[in-house]
């Protein structure tokens, strides 16, 4: 094994990410070494990269949370993996597993949670340190390739869909047709739910329907909300907001029907206005949702390896990497770039 790994790095927020040659890393006791063979593109990259967020992590670190890999190292102790297994190291990079979040099998909110390719390094390197007790399980069949939109997209869309509690039959809204929401199209379908899509790009929503979904509608349009609510016969059961966008957070609380929940995903910064009266008076929910569990990632994985749920995939190589942001930036990808490390 070389002892050097090529590596994306963010060295200071807002610029152009560095490619370099870096030290394999070392692990210690508990940890495991994965030998990436695809780390997916994110938003959450893009948001990482510019320092977009109040809780910001510290340069230089290296993105990605979607990264799949071959376990080929393990730390003292370590027995919940072995060397060979495929997995996932996402952005639940590790928790406390004492406090009351954790024990409640809510380990996503641990105030003592790390994040993959953000207060850890992640997937964009040839190699990746992981917690083996957090990191996805891929199941056999699918490829890493294939794996590595549902270690994030996936399970966020997924946990997002169950949080609304809309039911078989009932209507969600999906506002935002990307890397997450056309996973989210293809689990609500999966779930029995009829889907209303809404993007402000008619090729995201050319290809919602291409996936399923029963409606859709351009957020751009004039009239978009009043759209949804008629086409869902009263507005959305449950309402999932996945679009990096303020203006989408009102539009979908608004398109919430009565005593419906709107689950807010997307992460663009700062704040939006809530209607209180009619958010009182409908008794609607607005509730923020965050990855998933690792009960819910396991969830998430078995929709795919059973091919009730595919992402589409774009191939990249690693230093392709800023080309595809600037593209991520501009909505001009289709819907998830991989990069491909199989070469390597
Ligand atoms: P993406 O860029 O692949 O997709 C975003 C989609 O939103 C695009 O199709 C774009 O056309 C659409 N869009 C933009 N403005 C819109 C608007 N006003 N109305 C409707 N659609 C609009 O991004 P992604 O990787 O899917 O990530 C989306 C967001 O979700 C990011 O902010 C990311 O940080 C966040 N995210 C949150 C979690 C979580 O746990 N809550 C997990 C992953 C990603
Ligand atoms: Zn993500
Ligand atoms: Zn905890």
């Amino acid at each position: 094994m070389s002892k050097k790994m090529q590596a994306a790095v963010v060295e200071a927020f807002g610029q152009k990410l560095v490619l370099k040659e870096l030290d394999i890393p070392t692990i210690g006791p508990g940890q495991i070494l994965v030998k990436t063979e695809a780390c997916g593109v994110c938003h959450t990259d893009l948001h990482a990269a510019h320092g977009d967020w109040p809780l910001k992590p510290t340069p230089p670190f290296i993105p990605g949370h979607e990264g799949i890999g071959i376990v080929v190292a393990l730390g003292d102790g370590v027995t919940a993996v072995k060397e060979g297994d495929r997995v996932g190291v996402p952005w639940l990079y590790s928790a406390c597993g004492h406090c009351e979040h954790c024990l409640a099998a809510w380990e996503t909110v641990c105030g003592e949670a790390e994040f993959g390719g953000y207060t850890k390094n992640g997937g964009f390197a040839e190699y990746i340190v992981a917690d083996p007790n957090y990191v996805a399980h891929i199941p056999n069949g699918l490829s890493a390739v294939e794996a590595a939109p549902i270690i994030c997209a996936g399970v966020t869309t997924y946990k997002g869909i169950k949080e609304t509690g809309a039911r078989p039959g009932q209507w969600i809204a999906i506002s935002g047709i990307g890397g997450l929401g056309h996973l989210g199209v293809q689990y609500a379908k999966a779930l029995g739910l009829r889907v209303c899509a809404v993007d402000i790009d008619d090729r995201k929503l050319a290809h919602a329907t291409k996936l399923g979904a029963d409606a859709v509608v351009n957020a751009k349009q004039p009239g978009a909300v009043e759209a949804v609510i008629k086409a869902t016969n009263g507005g959305a059961h449950g309402v999932l907001i996945t679009a990096p966008s303020l203006i989408a957070f009102n539009q979908g609380v608004a398109m919430t029907r009565k005593r419906g929940t709107c689950a807010l995903v997307g992460l663009p910064p700062g704040e939006f206005p809530t209607p209180l009266f009619d958010v009182v008076a409908n008794c609607i929910t607005i509730r923020g949702s965050f990855v998933g569990t690792r009960l819910d990632m396991a969830e998430a994985l078995a929709f795919a390896a059973e091919g009730k749920v595919k992402a589409d995939i774009e191939l990249q190589p690693l230093s392709a990497i800023n080309d595809v942001f600037e593209r991520l930036q501009n909505g001009d990808v289709p819907s998830r770039v991989v990069l491909d490390f199989s070469n390597h």
